[in-house]
């Protein structure tokens, strides 16, 4: 699977900083990185979340597509969007 390589498949969907708070200006989310963000990714774990709730991972161009990889495989993603930074 072309994601496999992906540092974030190792780490637990759990542990990810999905409800952190960047203190100064919105960063990539994955792992590692510190480029700004462009992309918001929207997604839902029906598992454990209701079919409304939307989740957001934001992703730079370099890491839009193996993020967004990431959530389809497992049938999180709901929608990409470009990031509006909110400031
Ligand atoms: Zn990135």
């Amino acid at each position: 699977m072309a994601v496999r390589h992906f540092s974030l498949v190792r780490t637990p969907l759990a542990r990810l900083r999905e409800d952190a708070m960047e203190p100064d200006r919105d960063i990539c989310s994955a792992k590692g990185c510190q480029a700004d963000a462009a992309w918001d990714l929207q997604w839902n774990n029906p598992k454990i979340h209701t079919p409304e709730r939307r989740k957001s991972w934001l992703a730079c161009d370099e890491h839009r597509a193996s993020l967004s990889d990431f959530l389809g495989s497992r049938g999180f993603l709901r929608d990409v969007v470009p990031h509006r930074p909110a400031v």
